[in-house]
């Protein structure tokens, strides 16, 4: 078996990428950070950033994140693409990491930092037209929907700023929500009302994703009181709220190994301290997050400065 780490990070987004930094940077000589699929989280899926301070020019989620992982590298942070599958704690004190691989690794504090993912809305048709027309990332498939009209569904900061990226792609969006309402940020609202290519398909609920062996032919909406319409895009963008990644906490009896919400969200308090001892904490994973990349840095922070204060204790 491997030496043991001093502190194992799980999950590369802007919470573990600053936990690193300020962990490595802060100290310990033997951090190692995981992540699955890329190194920067799920903002590097957003098109376009105006509120993370200090970047004053609007910058995609990706031209933001692009640094990060170089600069919490330099100070010494070891960064594996691999998958975690499991964290447990030893009766010796020392937590088990288990890699989807099944690699056994240990580690003295641990920060979890796994973040969150899309939901599906559970509309007739989406698991079928997944790839095919339906889509979760405006970035990453706008494109092929060029000068084509597309459907966009959901009423927060991610549906309405998604939409007004399509604008600049495409001919034309539906905008479906459920109410006449939106959660997203008063400003966001303004311009999504303002956008002449945005259509707002209001009080409305999709009843049906449908197509054929080449993707989405389009989509049935209908309103409160019953009226349906047919949308004929090729294309519809799901943003209906996203899913905490809380599955690595979870142990082989079916419990968690710390106090948790009942939504899944992991219980901590304002040093990002779980119910654990040694284990942390932070970004959108744990309760109470704001879900901002700033909020997510922040946590990642007071967790690393946490972890080496725990560290320390060890010692004592
Ligand atoms: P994440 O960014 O989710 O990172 C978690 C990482 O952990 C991921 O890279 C994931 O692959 C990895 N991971 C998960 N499970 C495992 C595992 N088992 N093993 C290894 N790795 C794992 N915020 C803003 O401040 N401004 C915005 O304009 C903004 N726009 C957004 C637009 C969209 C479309 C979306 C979806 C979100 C937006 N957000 C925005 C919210 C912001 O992206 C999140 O709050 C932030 O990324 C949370 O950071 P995090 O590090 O906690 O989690
Ligand atoms: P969100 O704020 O939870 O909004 C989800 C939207 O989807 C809501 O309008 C909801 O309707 C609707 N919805 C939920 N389930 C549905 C279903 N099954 N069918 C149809 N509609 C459904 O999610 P989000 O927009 O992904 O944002 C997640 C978090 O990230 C938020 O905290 C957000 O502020 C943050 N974020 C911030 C920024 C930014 O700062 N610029 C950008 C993106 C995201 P109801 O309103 O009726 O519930």
């Amino acid at each position: 078996m491997s030496e043991i780490s001093d502190l194992i990070i799980v999950g590369g987004g802007p919470a573990g990428l600053t936990a690193g930094l300020y962990a490595s940077r802060g100290g310990l000589k033997n951090v190692v950070m995981f992540e699955k699929s890329v190194f920067g989280g799920q903002i590097t899926k957003s098109s376009e950033i105006e509120n993370y301070p200090g970047a004053v020019e609007v910058v995609t989620g990706l031209e933001l994140m692009e640094k990060w992982p170089e600069q919490a590298a330099r100070f010494g942070v070891k960064q594996e693409f691999a998958g975690v599958k499991r964290i447990s704690k030893a009766k010796d004190n020392i937590f088990d990491i288990t890699l989807e691989d099944d690699t056994l690794l240990r580690a003295k504090s641990v920060i979890v930092s796994t973040g969150s993912n899309p939901k599906k809305s559970g509309v007739e048709g989406e698991d079928e037209f997944y790839g095919r027309g339906v889509s979760f990332c405006a970035t990453c498939d706008g494109f092929f929907y060029r000068n084509k009209e597309v459907a966009v569904l959901g009423g927060g900061d991610a549906a309405l700023e998604e939409a007004l990226f399509l604008t600049n792609i495409c001919s034309k969006v539906y905008l479906v929500h459920r109410r006449d309402e939106f959660r997203a940020s008063p400003a966001t609202v303004a311009r999504v009302k303002k956008n002449s290519k945005i259509e707002l398909v209001l009080n409305s609920t999709v009843k049906k994703i449908y197509g054929d062996a080449s993707g989405v032919n389009g989509l049935i909406v209908a309103d409160k009181n019953g009226n349906e319409r047919d949308l004929k895009v090729p294309g519809i963008f799901v943003f209906v709220g996203m899913k905490v990644n809380n599955e690595v906490l979870l142990q082989e009896d079916g419990k968690f190994l710390c106090e948790m919400s009942k939504s899944g969200e992991v219980v901590v308090d304002l040093d990002m301290k779980t119910s654990v001892s040694g284990l942390f904490a932070a970004g959108d994973i744990r309760i109470n997050a704001a879900k901002q990349v700033v909020c997510a840095a922040g946590d990642g922070a007071t967790a690393a400065i946490n972890a080496i204060s725990y560290l320390e204790s060890l010692h004592e």
